[in-house]
């Protein structure tokens, strides 16, 4: 059926640089959805620029427009003719301030009295703003530090003033519209996920979404209330880690989660601003050892909601993300808000792209090997572990044209993106929810199949599947991890062949 390998085959490492470093971008890109793209034409031209995952934040908007988004997406993918993954993004408990009806500058030691109300109903103005939260008066200590919109103002609670808390500004900045307000997580007494979270999840099930991402976590137990049944039956749950408790439990999070966001916009308020790029790395590292995509979220290409070219040191930052080893890359504002959202994307996509030809892939490899050989896991993640890392090691030693997984969950393509293959991953699954949640995945190339046979069956038909859509050609060697059977829920059978 297939033709043998030579000894050849073993040969050393002679591929030319150039062939090795002519790969596709492997870095996943997420863009936020919102007013500046919320046209079919706009998603379309960002899909074509290279955006992987489209995410739809609740925390604004209706419901009914997210759910439209999604439609339009979703028939942009057929256009286009590849899978879009789109994740639905909850607010959690979220505290905001009543709106203000004109924006109010605050200077370094005006002081502001913080009265608990409706943000619905209530306005904030200047010396007195209302905030969301009912317990404010008993849950937030003189000396406690608060922070609105993205962090960058700050408050210190100085003293409680009858039926208020009275502050004084820290760092001051322009205020407007209905900005959030910042509780340290281990005074507020909120949980996640909120009834309200859990409403927008039954409706956004419903509608068929295929990864949903959960905020504020704190423990493990707060991604088991989410109470979805496993991907791929149910939605793919990224755990944000933006609270200092987050990161405490962070092993515990990441069993329970199907990824993780570093979701630096909250965790940098939370945490001190110079411990943020350590935490990044480490999150980033745990994440990935343990087979979880990790994302890296939040001003990314900041400046340019507004300017043609991003900054430097934002450069910089989606470069080194890609070297701290992230899946994916994501856009908030600079997409849903910017001038030039398409345009955003490609420049995300080529940075990214340079970075992944950069990356030193086989040191990551050893040192995923390294971490990964120290802890055992138990039955069928045991088998797909133990089988991931035999593939990449004899991919080192035969340096395969490609990885085809066969995989159902997607489990066996996250677990062998985890050791950065320099080989392109093909991941083929019959669930079409598996196509979409594999968009996420670091270097994988999601495709779907009809079905899964007896193994050999099911090689032939990906072999003759890649080879028809270009991804591999006869007489090049390719691995393909599968199940020795279509029933079989463990990955136990790695084969190298020579494509016929
Ligand atoms: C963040 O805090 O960085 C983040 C991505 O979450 P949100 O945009 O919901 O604040």
């Amino acid at each position: 059926m297939f033709l043998p390998i030579t000894p050849t085959n073993g040969r050393p490492r002679t591929r030319p640089l150039a062939s090795m470093r002519s790969v596709k971008r492997r870095t996943k890109i997420i863009a936020t959805i919102g007013p500046s793209c919320a046209d079919e034409s706009t998603m379309k031209a960002m899909v074509e620029a290279g955006m992987d995952v489209a995410r739809l934040n609740l925390s604004h908007g209706v419901l009914e427009e997210h759910i439209e988004r999604l439609g339009h997406l979703r028939r942009i993918a057929d256009a286009v003719g590849r899978p879009v993954g789109v994740m639905a993004d909850l607010p959690g408990p979220k505290v905001r301030l009543g709106s203000f009806q004109e924006p109010i500058n605050l200077h370094i030691n005006d002081e502001i009295l913080l009265q608990p109300g409706d943000t619905a109903a209530e306005f904030s103005q200047a010396g007195r703003f209302i905030v969301g939260y009912e317990s404010l008066l008993t849950d937030i200590y003189k000396g406690d530090r608060l922070a609105i919109g993205d962090g960058s103002i700050v408050l210190e609670v100085i003293d409680h003033a009858g039926d208020a808390l009275q502050a004084k500004v820290l760092f001051g900045g322009a205020v407007q519209g209905r900005p959030g307000f910042h509780i340290p997580s281990d005074r507020l007494k909120l949980t996640t996920p909120t009834t309200e979270d859990l409403r927008l999840l039954d409706a956004m099930v419903e509608a068929d979404i295929d990864m949903v991402a959960l905020s504020f976590v704190r423990s493990a137990h707060d991604v088991r209330r989410i109470g979805l049944e496993p991907a791929p039956r149910g939605p793919l749950v990224v755990a944000k880690i933006e609270t200092r408790a987050a990161v405490e439990n962070l092993d515990g999070i990441i069993a329970e989660a199907g990824a993780v966001m570093v979701a630096r916009g909250d965790l940098g308020t939370e945490c001190s601003i110079q411990d943020l790029p350590h935490l990044q790395k480490s999150i980033i590292a745990r994440c990935i050892a343990l087979g979880r995509p990790a994302i890296t979220a939040t001003q990314m290409l900041e400046s340019m909601i507004s300017a043609p070219q991003p900054t430097r040191a934002e450069a910089s930052d989606v470069a080194n993300a890609v070297f701290d080893g992230t899946s994916a890359v994501m856009l908030s504002a600079e997409t849903a808000i910017g001038r030039d959202p398409a345009h955003v994307v490609a420049t995300m996509a080529s940075i990214a792209h340079k970075a992944d030809q950069e990356f030193d892939y086989e040191r990551w490899g050893h040192q995923i090997r390294r971490d990964h050989l120290s802890e055992r896991q138990a039955g069928d993640l045991a088998v797909t572990d133990t089988m991931t890392l035999a593939t990449w090691q004899a991919s080192q030693q035969i340096e395969p044209t490609a990885i085809c997984c066969i995989s159902r969950s997607g489990f066996t393509v996250r677990a062998i993106a985890r050791f950065r293959p320099e080989a392109p991953i093909l991941g083929f699954s019959p669930e079409d929810r598996t196509v979409r949640q594999l968009t996420m995945s670091w270097g994988a190339m999601p495709i779907k199949i009809d079905r899964i046979d007896d193994n050999l069956t099911t090689v032939h038909n990906v072999l003759e599947l890649a080879k028809a859509q270009g991804h591999i050609r006869s007489g090049d060697i390719v691995a393909v991890l599968g199940g020795s059977t279509g029933s079989v829920a463990a990955t136990d059978t790695l084969r190298m062949v020579r494509c016929p």
